[in-house]
């Protein structure tokens, strides 16, 4: 393994260098912000994505450092230049590199269950990219919404960017309550309000780790036919099950209307390639691609094609499946001996996270500031709500830490709670 670049890396074991759009955010002149646009105005908040010099970073949901695939890369890539010249160096179809959507189409049929064609498709730029086509295509600042709550903090941030209105649904050890939704949804259409979209992570949710079960799945579909609404199937953590069997999609389960399902690479091949799907209905895509004003890079879906072809991509998975299996596992082992009575958590069945519950008494933002301290990082949960909830709520990512770093992180943690329990 190469070290790390930490101009380029900005989490975690690497640097806390800030993103671009920050500094510049922070020097804009008076004058031009006066400028700005509704969402450049809503953009007001710095990201936490943690991550000091010889931190243990539990924050950001980042694959293990240790096992991108630098070789596979490497090897792919002078593949890629000694077989197809200058080609991957142009510009590409606004679609995506067709030999990457092939093998997505293929590996989303045999997996997902997912049966489309290119015309369904479109490469994006990790499902962040997925995402905000979806807010482009939908919704206009004052729109209603629906959202599991908590949820990713990046949607969290897109949401508030655009201006919407977004109406949280609870989840829990079953998914999102559906119960909640209809109700919602009766209530705020007597009030003449139609929400427009329901985003939910179905499979190991981030950050709450639970895994929609198939009836609310069904249930979900009839009622986004029965108020029409489309459903943002966000699946970046689908390949990472530890353990049970694979739920049908809503997509598959709706048969592909009213549903827009999307993925990535950045859990399962490598982030910083920013590759990632969307799939639905031809008449969405159409639109899509043509609000897609960004050809994406079509040198990084060659690189991803080459090297995840030939069955590579399927080994790479089950590799990871062993490693994050592990590691979800360590930090439950102490967090079973280690955290005290009060603060309780479910298991993953997989993905990147854990959620912990606090008891009254204890705050999230507090216990973080107590871990630096000690050199330990988390996401407090105020970062995964859209209206300041959360500050009883710990996300604890296991992706990132190496074991050694785990044990120690985790031992501080459960010592800063033990201690704030009792003061
Ligand atoms: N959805 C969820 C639920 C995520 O956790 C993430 C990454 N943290 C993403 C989407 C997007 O990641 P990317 O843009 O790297 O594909």
């Amino acid at each position: 393994m190469m070290p790390l670049d930490e101009s380029v890396v900005t989490d975690g074991r690497g640097s806390a260098a800030r993103d671009g759009w920050e500094r510049a955010a922070m020097t804009a002149t008076a004058g031009v912000q006066d400028l700005f646009s509704v969402r450049g105005r809503n953009a007001s908040e710095a990201r936490e994505r943690g991550g000091g010099p010889g931190m243990i970073s539990f924050t950001a949901g980042f694959p293990d450092p240790v096992h991108l695939p630098y070789e596979g890369v490497a090897e792919a890539t002078g593949r890629l230049m000694s077989t197809h010249g200058q080609g991957p160096l142009q510009y590409g179809a606004v679609r995506g590199y067709t030999g990457l959507l092939d093998l997505l189409i293929e590996k989303l049929g045999r997996d997902q269950g997912i049966r489309c064609a290119q015309e369904n498709m479109l490469l994006t730029s990790g499902g962040s990219q997925a995402l905000a086509l979806l807010i482009d295509l939908f919704l206009d600042p004052g729109d209603t919404i629906l959202s599991e709550e908590p949820t990713w903090s990046g949607a969290v941030r897109a949401f508030a960017n655009v201006g919407v209105n977004v109406e949280g649904i609870p989840l829990d050890d079953d998914g999102a309550r559906v119960d909640v939704l209809e109700a919602k949804l009766r209530d705020l259409h007597a009030r003449g309000i139609a929400p427009k979209a329901f985003y939910m992570i179905p499979n190991f949710q981030n950050p709450g780790g639970m895994t929609t079960t198939l009836e609310r799945r069904r249930r979900i579909v009839a009622l986004a036919r029965e108020y029409n609404f489309v459903i943002f199937e966000d699946d970046a953590y689908f390949d990472l099950r530890f353990e049970g069997g694979q739920l049908p999609t809503l997509y598959e389960l709706a048969g592909g209307s009213h549903v827009a399902y999307f993925g990535t690479f950045s859990k399962i091949v490598a982030a910083g390639m920013r590759i990632g799907w969307l799939v639905a209905d031809k008449a969405l895509i159409d639109r899509l691609s043509v609000l897609k004003v960004d050809g994406g890079s079509p040198f990084a879906a060659h690189i991803a094609h080459e090297y995840c072809k030939d069955g590579v991509l399927e080994a790479r998975v089950q590799e990871l499946i062993a490693l994050y299996r592990h590691r979800r596992d360590l930090m439950l082992g102490e967090l079973n001996e280690r955290m005290p009575e009060g603060i309780t958590w479910r298991v993953p069945e997989g993905g990147f996270f854990i959620w912990l519950d606090l008891p009254a008494g204890l705050d999230a933002t507090r216990i973080l500031a107590a871990c630096r301290e000690r050199g330990v990082e988390f996401l407090p949960g105020t970062a995964c709500f859209f209206h300041g909830e959360g500050r009883r709520n710990i996300r604890l990512s296991f992706s990132y830490a190496d074991d050694e770093q785990t044990v120690r992180g985790m031992r501080a943690l459960c010592e800063v709670i033990g201690e704030q329990l009792t003061a």
